[in-house]
C-alpha cells in the first residue's frame, strides 16, 4: 500500500506539470494526475477527447480497470463490445499517459522479445503454431481497430535489417523458421535490395522482410479507443491514482487519494508503470525499462533522396539495444532506442546523444538535422520477455495484462480483448498457451537473482547487461 509520504498532494484542479524524471520504483504519485509528456504524438493528435474527469469520493462498480493506455482502454472496449459489461477505467495521470502516448507506433506481428524460432526452443513446436496462431489472430484484432480509427496507418510490412554482415545468418535463419514453420510470406533482402528499393541505412548489410507490420499515430488511436469506449458507456476517469486495493468478503477496496471505489472484479493495465505498492499479485513482478524516442523536423526532398527512403515501412535494426525507425506521414524521421537505467538519470543529455549518433550513422547527410521533439517512456519486461494476461489466483476476480516488453502496440489491443474474456467469465480454450497459463514470476537478472528481496539489485545487473550488449552490438566491427 503506498504511504502518505508516497503521494504528492497538489491543490486546484489541472493536472500537475509533467515530472519527466518519474520512476515508477521510486517516486511519488501525484494526487491529481500528471500532464503528458512533451511528445510529437501529443503536439498532434489533436484535443484530447473528453473524459469524465478526476474520480471525487467513493463508488461501487462491476468492473475496474486501473491505466487507461492501449491495454485498458481496449479491455474497456471490449468488455463493452463483447460482453455487454460497462467497466470504469482509472488513470493516474492524464488519459493514454503512460507508454502509449510515447511509443514509435511499429504495429508488429508480435508481441514480447522473443523470436519465432525461440519459442520453438522454449516451449517445443506444436506450442510455438498455437502460439503463433493467437498472436496472429491478436494482428487481426489490431488491424480491426486501427480500420476503426483515423491513425494514419503506414502498411507494408516490417523491415528488419542486420545492422553487421555478421547477423545474415540469424535473420536468414528466422526468415527460413517464419516461412517454413508459420507459413509466412517472409524473403530475404541483399544489402543492395534494400538500398535500392526501400532505405539508404548506411549500416545495412541486408534484410528480412515481413509481410505484417504497420505503423500508426499511437496517440489517435488511443484517442480512438477512449471516444469508441465512452461512447459504449464506459466512464474514464483520469488523475485517480489507485494507491492500494483491499479485498474484503470479495470485494475489492481500491483506494483512491479521493475515496474508495468497491469493485467486484479489478483489471490492472499498469504496463511499466505498474508501482510495487499497488498489488501483491504485481509487486516487483515487472522490470520497468526506459526506452528514448525523437522525432526530427520533416526532411526535405534533397533529404529524402539523400537517404534514399522509399518507403514508410516500420523499420527495426538487429542490434540486442535495437533502433527502430520510419519516415512519418509528414517525413519527419522518428527514431528510438534505449535509454537510462534509472529515472534520474533520464534527462541526461548522453542518452538522447545515443539516439542522435545512431541516426548520423544511418543517415550521414542528416548530421545537421534538427530534433524537433525528444522524450522516454517505461516499457514492461516481464520474467520471460513475453506478455502475461492473467487471473493468478482462480479464486480471487484479480486480472492483469503487462509484460510486452516494448512491443505492445498491437498485441495490447488483444491482450484487452482477452483479458475482457477473462473478466467476463467467458474464458476457454488457451489454456495451454503459456502467455494465459502462468503468472508472472520475479524477474531475474542473468540467471542470479529471482528473489524480490533483491529487486533494487536488478538495475545493477541490467547496467552490467548493457555494457555486454553495447559491446556485442558495436564493438565487434572487425567481424563485419
Ligand atoms: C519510447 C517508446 C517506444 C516504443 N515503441 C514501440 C513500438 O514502436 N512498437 C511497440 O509495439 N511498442 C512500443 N513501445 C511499447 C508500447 O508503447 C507499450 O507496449 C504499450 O503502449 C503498452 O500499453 P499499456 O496500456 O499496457 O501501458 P501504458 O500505455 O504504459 O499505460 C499504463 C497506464 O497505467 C497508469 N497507471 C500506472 N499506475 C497506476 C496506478 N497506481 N493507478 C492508476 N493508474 C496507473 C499510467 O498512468 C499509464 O497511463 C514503446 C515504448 C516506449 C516508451
Amino acid at each position: 500500500m503506498a504511504t502518505t509520504d508516497s503521494i504528492v498532494q497538489l491543490r486546484g484542479d489541472a493536472p500537475a506539470p509533467y515530472d519527466a524524471l518519474y520512476d515508477p520504483l521510486v517516486s511519488p504519485l501525484s494526487s491529481q494526475g500528471m500532464e503528458y509528456a512533451p511528445t510529437y504524438w501529443v503536439a498532434s493528435a489533436g484535443e484530447p477527447p473528453e473524459d469524465d474527469g478526476p474520480l471525487e469520493g467513493d463508488a461501487d462498480v462491476d468492473v475496474l480497470v486501473v491505466g487507461s493506455g492501449f491495454t485498458g482502454l481496449s479491455t474497456a472496449l471490449f468488455l463493452a463490445r463483447e460482453h455487454g459489461i460497462r467497466a470504469m477505467v482509472v488513470d493516474a495521470n492524464r488519459t493514454a499517459w503512460g507508454c502509449t502516448s510515447r511509443n514509435g507506433g511499429q504495429g508488429q506481428n508480435a508481441s514480447g522479445r522473443l523470436y519465432r524460432s525461440q519459442w520453438i526452443e522454449r516451449w517445443g513446436k506444436a506450442t510455438a503454431l498455437k502460439l503463433d496462431a493467437e498472436i496472429r489472430e491478436g494482428f487481426n484484432t489490431f488491424k480491426t481497430l486501427i480500420s476503426e480509427v483515423p491513425c494514419d496507418p503506414q502498411p507494408g510490412g516490417h523491415l528488419y535489417i542486420a545492422h553487421r554482415a555478421r547477423k545474415m545468418a540469424f535473420l536468414s535463419n528466422e526468415c527460413k523458421v517464419m516461412h517454413d514453420v508459420f507459413g509466412y510470406d517472409t524473403r530475404m533482402l541483399s544489402a543492395k535490395e534494400v538500398a535500392e528499393s526501400y532505405v539508404d541505412d548506411k549500416e545495412n548489410c541486408g534484410a528480412l522482410l515481413e509481410p505484417d507490420g504497420i505503423g500508426v499515430h499511437p496517440l489517435k488511436l488511443a484517442f480512438g479507443y477512449l471516444r469508441m469506449a465512452r461512447a459504449l458507456g464506459v466512464k474514464v476517469h483520469p488523475g485517480t491514482p489507485v494507491l492500494g486495493v483491499e479485498t474484503v468478503r470479495g470485494v475489492h477496496h481500491v483506494r483512491t487519494p479521493r475515496g474508495v471505489i468497491r469493485a467486484k472484479a479489478v483489471a490492472f493495465a499498469t504496463g511499466g508503470y505498474t508501482r510495487n505498492d499497488m498489488h501483491k499479485v504485481l509487486s516487483a513482478r515487472i522490470m520497468p525499462i526506459l526506452s528514448n524516442s525523437l522525432v526530427t523536423r520533416p526532411l526535405t526532398q534533397d533529404e529524402i533522396a539523400s537517404t534514399g527512403f522509399q518507403t514508410h515501412v516500420v523499420i527495426t535494426d538487429t542490434r540486442t539495444l535495437r533502433f527502430y525507425y520510419r519516415l512519418l506521414p509528414d517525413n519527419r524521421l522518428q527514431i528510438g532506442s534505449r535509454s537510462a537505467i534509472t529515472g534520474a538519470d533520464a534527462a541526461n543529455p548522453r542518452h538522447l546523444a545515443v539516439l542522435v549518433e545512431g541516426l548520423h550513422r544511418k543517415f550521414p547527410s542528416l548530421a545537421n538535422i534538427r530534433v524537433d521533439f525528444s522524450w522516454w517512456g517505461w516499457v514492461d519486461v516481464s520474467h520471460d520477455m513475453m506478455p502475461r494476461v492473467m487471473q493468478p489466483d482462480p479464486q480471487q476476480s484479480i486480472f492483469y495484462a503487462v509484460g510486452y516488453g516494448g512491443n505492445g502496440v498491437s498485441f495490447s489491443a488483444h491482450a484487452g480483448r482477452r483479458m475482457a474474456q477473462r473478466v467476463a467469465g467467458k474464458w476457454s480454450g488457451f489454456d495451454d498457451l503459456p502467455i494465459y497459463n502462468s503468472a508472472l514470476e520475479y524477474p531475474n537478472v542473468m540467471g542470479l537473482v529471482k528473489w524480490r528481496g533483491f529487486a533494487p539489485f536488478r538495475r545493477v545487473g541490467q547496467r552490467f547487461l548493457y555494457h555486454k550488449y553495447l559491446a556485442q552490438d558495436e564493438k565487434l566491427d572487425e567481424m563485419r
